[in-house]
């Protein structure tokens, strides 16, 4: 069976931490980026492991990184025969906390405005968009995304409201659950609302779960979490995760 992680920094691993992941020829990686820089590394690595897929974008966590747009657009535009989707890109939350309320109302208003070039740039392009929009900055994205018409869209990691959850489902996009759902108890009933549907998993790695490094194969923990809390098999939630990678990123991809 196909294994996809949906979201995850692979450009973060070290060349082993890579071999390692790739050994295993089940495995698919969708490298998300966090910056320019990130997303060349991303594009060079794509080159030796051809089970990883790229996605280039601007974190929206990342402020410093906000003003490289016009740099990732061309990147962007002159990479499309070798990427599957923009992304990371969205709105910050966690990057706010440390932020006086002056600072907080410019990050967003550059945030917002950086997430309307990047959701213009995917309808243009026409490739999905990967976003990080969670609590209460799903329904500005979902706002921005329904005004651009888009189509093909991963809320990754996504833990918010259930009105937000129900926009998501209705617009047919999809959903990537994190490992984290294992050990946030509140994380994990959310996660029994997303239906089938629109469920996919990411291990958002190398991020840390329980103080170990993140890894893809933690999605075959979380399947397994997910299926007892379902009462279906752990196969069956990989295989709806693959058969929701196609439909996002289309069907010659993962082949
Ligand atoms: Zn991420």
């Amino acid at each position: 069976m196909k294994k996809v992680d949906i979201h995850c920094h692979a450009d973060i691993y070290s060349d082993a931490e890579l071999e390692a992941i790739f050994r295993n020829p089940e495995y698919w990686v969708v490298g998300a980026a966090t910056t320019y820089d990130s997303g060349r590394r991303l594009l060079e690595l794509a080159q030796k492991h051809n089970r990883l897929k790229v996605c280039l974008g601007i974190h929206p966590e990342y402020p410093q990184a906000f003003s490289g747009f016009d740099k990732v657009a061309a990147q962007i535009k002159n990479n499309l025969d070798k990427i599957v989707a923009v992304g990371e890109v969205g709105l910050p939350w966690y990057c706010l906390e440390k932020m006086d309320d002056g600072q907080k109302v410019a990050i967003n208003r550059d945030a917002t405005q950086l997430l309307s070039q990047f959701i213009r740039l995917a309808k243009e392009t026409d490739l999905p968009i990967i976003l990080h929009a969670i609590e209460d900055t799903a329904s500005q994205a979902l706002d921005a995304l329904e005004k651009q018409g888009i189509k093909k869209a991963l809320f990754h990691w996504f833990e918010g409201t259930e009105k937000d959850l129900a926009r998501i489902v209705t617009s047919k996009y999809f959903i990537s659950i994190s490992p984290d759902a294992m050990f946030n108890q509140r994380y994990g009933e959310f996660t029994d609302l997303i239906p089938l549907a629109n469920l996919t998993l990411e291990s958002d790695g190398p991020w840390k779960y329980n103080g170990k490094k993140g890894v893809p194969s933690m999605i075959e923990d979380t399947a397994r979490f997910l299926a007892h809390r379902r009462n279906v098999s752990a196969e069956r939630i990989l295989q709806t995760n693959y058969q929701n990678c196609l439909k996002l990123f289309g069907k010659n991809q993962f082949v």
